[in-house]
């Protein structure tokens, strides 16, 4: 099958992309969420003209004149008296202002004379009113479907009264890992034997990106028992991941046993470095990626295409940020065929530098890793004091 790049690889995932549907969550547990609605305030707000600070409030044609204290306002409490010629009331943060007054001055700048009066002796800077709808009028929306929930969200709900909201479903994933010479973190491998990393990396990249992993095991290098597997994954999830098999190897069956699924096939070499052998295809039930055996490049491939379609299911578009920060010596490589992604650590004095690296099945480079950098095709050498963009991992 044709080599494409990964723009056309990630285009083509995208485009397979349907959104997974809304459920009701209670706001406090809506943290890390996506909303699937917009919520709307039930009031203005602030919903009355209050004060923004400790102080009195009275008329602004009056600042020149000791002014009789009519009363004292709390926040929490209706003012009972309207502020007449040169009176005021002595008034605190947050609380109604009261009928009259067009300005609070500060505690700060006050006297209280020894007849009780109050006098102003700063100058006149600014009003301290929040008024009445000016950070938002009832009706208006407050956030937009979409929004990945933060703590500040929360505020927002709390503030207008949105106890339950809508959030999209998160996608249930299964994870199979594929290999006859793999065995559980449990045990001790035989002599040709590995532990299983690929799927406990891949449940943890689930987990932090808002998914809901399923485990399935590891699939025997068999086909019958591969197929059932996948089947039955196709058939309870919202997307497949396998890992290993998608080589060039003798056992490496992964697309031909897709297909025998139902899988469509859209692509299963993407020129890329690490993760080449990368497939992906389509069923009517799930989308289905064969990532490859390496963990590193498992690991890169799910941040780079899976997390994204993820995102995409529950309707947000990830845009992760990218650190602009220059080489800290210059970098070569020797063939330049494929787009490179390369693991890199950010210095403590703010450079980049990559990890010592020795292919993709190094998976502790990775653990050392800040961060990754992308070597365009054709790309041999980065200069030092180049400025590359870091993706965090
Ligand atoms: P494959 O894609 O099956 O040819 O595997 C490529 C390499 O990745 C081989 O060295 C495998 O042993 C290794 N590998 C495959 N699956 C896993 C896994 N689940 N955990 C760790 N390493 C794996
Ligand atoms: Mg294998």
């Amino acid at each position: 099958m044709e080599v494409i790049t990964f723009d056309e690889a990630y285009k083509i995932v995208m485009s397979c992309v349907s959104e997974t549907g809304a459920e009701p969550v209670d706001f406090i547990g809506s943290l890390n969420r996506i909303l699937a609605e917009d919520i709307a305030s039930d009031m203005d707000m602030p919903p009355f003209n209050k004060s923004t600070v400790d102080g009195f409030a009275c008329r602004k044609a009056d600042l020149d004149h000791d002014l009789e204290i009519v009363e004292t306002v709390a926040a929490g409490m209706q003012p009972m008296k309207t502020v007449t010629k040169k009176q005021c009331s002595r008034i605190m943060t947050g609380a109604v202002i009261p009928e009259g007054a067009d300005l609070v001055f500060m505690v700060e700048d006050s006297t209280i004379l020894p007849s009780g009066k109050v006098r102003f002796n700063g100058s006149f800077t600014k009003e301290n009113i929040a008024f009445k709808g000016e950070d938002i009028k009832i009706g208006e929306t407050v956030i937009k479907k979409g929004k990945l929930i933060r703590p500040q969200e929360i505020a927002v709900m709390a503030s207008v009264g949105c106890t339950s909201v809508l959030v999209s479903r998160k996608p249930v994933v299964a994870v199979i890992s594929s290999g006859d010479e793999l065995v559980e973190p449990i045990s001790k491998p035989g002599l040709s034997q590995i532990r299983n990393s690929n799927a406990y990396q891949l449940l943890a990249q689930l987990l932090r990106a808002g998914a809901l992993g399923k485990y399935y095991g590891i699939a025997k290098d068999d086909k019958e028992a591969t197929f059932e597997l996948v089947k039955q994954a196709i058939s309870e999830c919202d997307i497949v991941l396998l890992t290993g098999g998608v080589s060039m190897g003798d056992f490496d069956f992964i697309p031909a046993v897709l297909e025998q699924a139902g899988v469509k096939i859209l692509f299963s070499r993407i020129n890329i470095q690490p993760g080449k052998p990368t497939t992906f295809g389509k069923h009517a039930d799930a989308l289905v990626f064969g990532l490859p055996g390496n963990p590193v490049s498992s690991f890169t491939l799910f941040e780079l295409l899976v997390r994204p379609v993820i995102c995409r299911m529950m309707g947000y578009y990830l845009n992760p940020a990218i650190i602009q920060l220059p080489m800290k010596d210059s970098f070569s490589r020797r063939l330049a065929e494929r787009q490179a992604f390369i693991p890199v650590v950010i210095t403590p004095d703010g450079f980049v530098s990559p990890v010592e690296y020795h292919g993709s099945a190094h998976i502790s480079a990775l653990s050392i890793a800040d961060g990754m950098i992308t070597l365009q095709a054709g790309v041999k050498t980065i200069k030092k004091g180049e400025i590359v963009g870091v993706r965090q991992i």
